[in-house]
């Protein structure tokens, strides 16, 4: 058995994004930039794949640009735009709950001289639209605020952020990443300039990833090279991870209300379960502020990872926080942020679904989790 509930770190790459990577390593394989036949096929596969994907984010496609990641996405989003206007200002704004691929790039512009400022969050996890207000001012060039946090599932309130653009003239970034194929691309408002976006959430392969940007705005390459992709993220394209990424794109939007309102309910249900059948737990995901496919729960006088690692004997695989800072030694900089306590980090696990998982994967889920904690309950020395 296998029931897989990580879905905000990776997930299972859909047969017919797979079948269309398979494809264009094995047949349509030319380099988009060739002048021949075989690059003029290649070339028809990226403008398809860059209108599916632009597609499903509700954008036009011009603005596409496709990279290696969501984290190269990021990386070009905040190092590009700060290079591109900085002599205009060199005032940064984002959050302290950012993903690392943005809070560690606006260390290293800090060190080059820019000034960043980190909003704080409440215990929910939402930054104060009215601090943001406070610091913004005619030196700030760039406000980056994430769509979706991966650990907690919150959604920042990017409606009222994008209005503040009326009075001040500054750039506004957010990572879509959690919320690509969570969230109807509506909620993303037109003011919203650059939008970082990454196919391995959404069943497609990991190692592609895509940022939009608003027609007339420049960002400065980070990559220098063939001047792919306009100039902008030079490389010759990854066309199978491109290729599959635009079918799974396409097929998200086929069934993107399906796909909500099952993950929504799956949640429900195992926020139900969790909640009814064990006491003493703490739900750090605000449920009516949140995308639906993730679930962050405390169970107290447990150690995360020895849950995960129960879980896991059973075929059952969840996360301690996020996938992409849990090698790294320290406690979640999420949890911290929304003033959890020691005892709530140390037991603080993610469960996140896709349309792949089933209500009968839930009920499985919560009985082993029931059966997990009870245990280890009874073994230490809570209560
Ligand atoms: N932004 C967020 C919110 C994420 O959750 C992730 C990955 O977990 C990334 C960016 C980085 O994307 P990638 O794994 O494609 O580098």
């Amino acid at each position: 058995m296998k029931i897989y509930l990580d879905n905000s770190a990776t997930t299972q790459v859909s047969e017919a994004a797979a079948k269309k990577a398979y494809e264009i390593m094995t047949v349509d394989y030319g380099n988009p930039s060739s002048l021949h036949h075989m690059g003029v096929v290649a070339e028809s596969e990226l403008k398809l794949a860059r209108k599916r994907v632009a597609e499903l984010l509700g954008r036009d496609e011009k603005g596409l640009i496709f990279t290696s990641s969501g984290t190269e996405a990021n990386n070009l989003a905040l190092k590009g735009l700060a290079e591109a206007r900085k002599k205009r200002g060199n005032k940064i704004i984002t959050s302290k709950i950012e993903h690392p691929s943005v809070l560690e790039q606006c260390k290293q512009l800090e060190a080059e001289g820019f000034q960043i400022v980190y909003l704080d969050v409440d215990e929910k996890g939402l930054i104060s639209k009215e601090k943001l207000k406070e610091h913004l001012d005619d030196n700030t060039i760039l406000v980056s605020i994430m769509f979706a946090n991966n650990e907690i599932g919150t959604r920042q309130p990017i409606k009222e952020i994008s209005e503040l653009k009326k009075d001040k003239d500054f750039i506004l970034h957010t990572d879509f990443v959690q919320g690509l194929g969570k969230a109807e691309s509506c909620n993303i408002p037109k003011e919203v300039d650059v939008i970082t976006v990454s196919g391995h959430k959404i069943h497609a392969p990991k190692g592609i990833g895509a940022l939009w940007i608003k027609d007339n705005i420049t960002v400065r390459p980070i990559l220098f090279g063939g001047g792919q992709e306009k100039n902008i993220r030079s490389g010759t394209e990854n066309l199978p991870a491109i290729g599959a990424f635009g079918v799974a794109s396409a097929q998200a939007l086929e069934n993107i209300f399906e796909d909500i309102k099952k993950i929504y309910a799956m949640r429900k249900l195992l926020f139900e379960g969790l909640t009814c059948e064990i006491k003493d737990i703490k739900i750090n995901t605000p449920m009516e502020i949140s995308v639906p496919s993730v679930l962050n729960v405390s169970f107290l006088g447990v150690r995360a990872e020895v849950l995960l690692h129960t879980l896991e004997q059973k075929g059952i695989y969840i996360s301690t926080g996020s996938a992409c800072s849990s090698h790294k030694k320290g406690q979640s900089h999420v949890l911290k942020a929304i003033k959890a306590k020691e005892k709530e980090i140390e037991g603080a696990v993610r469960f996140s679904f896709s349309r792949y998982n089933t209500f009968e994967e839930i009920n499985i889920a919560v009985d082993a989790v029931k059966s997990a904690v009870d245990s280890f309950r009874s073994l230490g020395s809570f209560r």
